[in-house]
C-alpha cells in the first residue's frame, strides 16, 4: 500500500469519479475526507465502503463556491484527522446550452464551482501544505478544457480555467515540496454523462480511438498514481484520460 499514514480531502466525494478516486485512494491505505454539498446519504454510503477496505475517514459537507464553507470544511478535516497530505479537487457541474442561448447564471454557476471552487480550496489546504513543505494536488480537469466543446462554453472555459490555475500553481509550490497536476477526463459514465441521449453518447464513441466511453475507475488510478510517491518528479501536468480522444 503506497498511501498509508496520509490523509487525503476529495470535494464531490458523494459519488461518480469523486467516489472512485475516494475508494481508489482508500485501497491504498489513505484516509479520506469525502466532501458533499446535497444529500449525505451518499457521502455516508461512500464512507461505509472506505471502511470495508480498512481504512477510515470522515463526511464533510461544503459548497466549495463559497469561501467561507471552505475555510469551515478544512478547518474541521484538520481538526479531525491532524493533516492534509492530499488534496483533489474534483467537484463540478455541467449547465450547458449554446453560447447566444446562454444564460448569464448558468456561466458564472459553473465558474464559481468548477474554476473558483478549485482556486478557494488549493487555497485554504495549499497554505497547509507549503508550511509542511510536502502535498500532492490534484485538479479534475476535461479534456473540453483543451478542445472546446459545441454547447458547452462555461464548461470548456471553467476547465481550461483549471488547467492554467494548475500549471501557475506548480510554479509557485514547487520549491516547497508541493506537486500540482491535472487529470482530464474524456467521456467518462457517470450521472453527469447519464443525462446524454444515445444518440450523443453514440456520436461521442465515435470520435474516441478506444471506441468506449471510460469508467470513473479508469480516471481514479491517474489521479491515485499522481497522489502517491511514485510521481514525485511530475508537477504541472495534464493526463489526459480519454480512450485517445485528445492527443
Ligand atoms: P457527478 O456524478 O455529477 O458528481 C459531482 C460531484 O460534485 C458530486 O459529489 C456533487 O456532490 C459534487 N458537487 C457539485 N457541486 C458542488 C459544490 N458546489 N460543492 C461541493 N461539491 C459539489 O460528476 P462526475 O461525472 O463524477 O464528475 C466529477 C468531475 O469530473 C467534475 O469536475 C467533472 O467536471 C469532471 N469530468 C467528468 C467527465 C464525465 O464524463 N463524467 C468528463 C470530464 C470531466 P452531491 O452528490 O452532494 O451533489
Amino acid at each position: 500500500m503506497k498511501l498509508t499514514e496520509k490523509v487525503a480531502l476529495v470535494t464531490g466525494g458523494s459519488r461518480g469519479i469523486g467516489r472512485s478516486i475516494v475508494l481508489s485512494l482508500a485501497a491504498e491505505g489513505a484516509k479520506v475526507a469525502i466532501n458533499y454539498i446535497g444529500d449525505d446519504a451518499e457521502a455516508k454510503e461512500v464512507l461505509e465502503e472506505v471502511k470495508a477496505l480498512g481504512s477510515d475517514g470522515m463526511i464533510v459537507h461544503a459548497d466549495i463556491s463559497k469561501s467561507e464553507d471552505v475555510d469551515a470544511m478544512v478547518k474541521e478535516v484538520v481538526k479531525t484527522m491532524g493533516t492534509i497530505d492530499i488534496l483533489i479537487n474534483n467537484a463540478g457541474i455541467t449547465k450547458d446550452g449554446l453560447v447566444l442561448r446562454m444564460k448569464e447564471e448558468d456561466f458564472n454557476a459553473v465558474i464559481d464551482i468548477n474554476l473558483k471552487g478549485t482556486f478557494l480550496t488549493s487555497k485554504v489546504v495549499g497554505k497547509h501544505m507549503l508550511k509542511k513543505r510536502t502535498g500532492k494536488i490534484v485538479n479534475i480537469s476535461s479534456v473540453v478544457g483543451i478542445m472546446g466543446n459545441a454547447g458547452q462554453a462555461n464548461y470548456s472555459a471553467s476547465k481550461a480555467g483549471v488547467i492554467g490555475l494548475t500549471k501557475s500553481m506548480a510554479k509557485e509550490f514547487a520549491s516547497r515540496g508541493v506537486n500540482v497536476n491535472a487529470v482530464a477526463p474524456g467521456f467518462i459514465e457517470t450521472k453527469m454523462t447519464d443525462k446524454l441521449t444515445d444518440e450523443v453518447k453514440e456520436s461521442y464513441s465515435k470520435v474516441i480511438p478506444l471506441g468506449k466511453m471510460g469508467s470513473a475507475e479508469d480516471v481514479a488510478k491517474a489521479v491515485t498514481f499522481l497522489s502517491t510517491e511514485d510521481s514525485d518528479y511530475i508537477t504541472g501536468q495534464v493526463i489526459n484520460v480519454c480512450g485517445g480522444m485528445v492527443m
